[in-house]
This record gives structure tokens, sequence and C-alpha cells, in this order.
């Protein structure tokens, strides 16, 4: 049988740590509480969770809040988990590198990096990543995918931000959770 798929734990940690700054404790238990997942709450995750859950909780966040305060918690998460990777996954000579390198060089070469740590946020999608005529990243059937995908767009405009160029924008033209067989994701670079 094939093992179930799964995906950091940042999705459920950050925004645990998001709804906490939005509404206190007693709003992270309650979208929790709706998704399924209250004991997740008490017990943070510290290693990879089934997708379900992060898709769950996600959903949640939709399917409880109002529509402007779900995508500005998803998004809240989103800057935390990519601030979260800049301190611990990306290496500081990296970072210096694509610091001071121009960003039509660094945009491509962080996209390239962003795809192949996809496992940690893709779960059984397909990942694949474009260079032109944009940076772009494409998620086929994108299991963590709701309506607007404000967390994955934070997750990946703050890395750009930060590393690449301080006005990079990421857009989302094509959405799972819209129809869409995938989940498409343009990074502006500012180039
Ligand atoms: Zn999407």
């Amino acid at each position: 049988m094939k093992a179930a798929a799964v995906v950091g734990p940042n999705a459920i940690l950050q925004t645990a740590a998001a709804l906490e700054a939005q509404g206190g404790r007693a709003l992270a238990a309650r979208i929790f509480d709706a998704a399924g997942l209250a004991l997740r709450l008490d017990d943070p995750p510290c290693e990879m969770v089934p997708q379900g859950e992060a898709a769950a909780l996600l959903r949640a966040l939709h399917a409880t809040l109002a529509p402007e305060t779900a995508r500005r918690v998803a998004g809240e998460a989103g800057r935390r988990t990519g601030e979260y990777i800049l301190a611990h996954r990306i290496p500081g000579p990296v970072r210096f590198m694509l610091r001071i390198m121009p960003a039509r060089f660094a945009g491509p070469a962080l996209m390239g990096a962003v795809a192949r740590h996809a496992w940690t946020f893709a779960g059984s999608g397909t990942v694949s990543c474009e260079t032109r005529p944009r940076v772009a990243l494409v998620i086929g059937d994108n299991p963590l995918a709701v309506d607007g995908c404000d967390w994955h767009c934070a997750v990946f405009e703050t890395l750009f931000r930060r590393l690449v160029h301080p006005r990079a924008r990421v857009d989302h033209p094509m959405c799972c959770a819209r129809g869409n067989g995938l989940c498409r994701f343009e990074v502006d670079t500012g180039v």
C-alpha cells in the first residue's frame, strides 16, 4: 500500500501562530476544532504531517472566518512560514549569494531551490518550475489548494522579497480550488 502523502508541519504550526496573533488562543482552538485537529494545538507536530491535516486546517479558515479574515490569517501563516524557512532551511552562504546576485539570476536560482524542496509543501501534488518568460512554480493537483492559495503565495513572496527583490510579487492565475487542474504561481521579480 502506498504511504499516505505528507507535508512539513509549518502549515499547521504557523497557522496556529497566526490565529493566536489574530484572535488569541480561543480563536486558534475554534479553528483547530473545526478542522478536527484539536489535539494538534496542544501537542504541536514536529515532524511531517499527513497532507489531509494541513488541508483541513487551511480549509477551516475559509469555512469558519469571514473571507477577508481567512485570507489575512492564511497570508500571515505563509509569511511566518517563509521567515522560518529563511532562518532555518536556507544556509547563510546561499542567502548571501542570492542577495548579491542580480534579480534576473537570483529569481530562477531561488525557484529551482524551492522546487527541489517541494516535498515539504506539495504532498501528493506534482511540481515543476519555469524560468521564462516568468519565474513560475506549478503544483499539479495541489492537495493544499484553497481558493486564492494565500498561504502559498505568502510563503513564496516572503522568500522572493527577502532574497531576490524587495518588491517581488506573486500572482496566482490558475488554482485547483477554482477548477483548474493545477495551481500556478508566477513571480514578478521586479526586473
Ligand atoms: Zn491554488
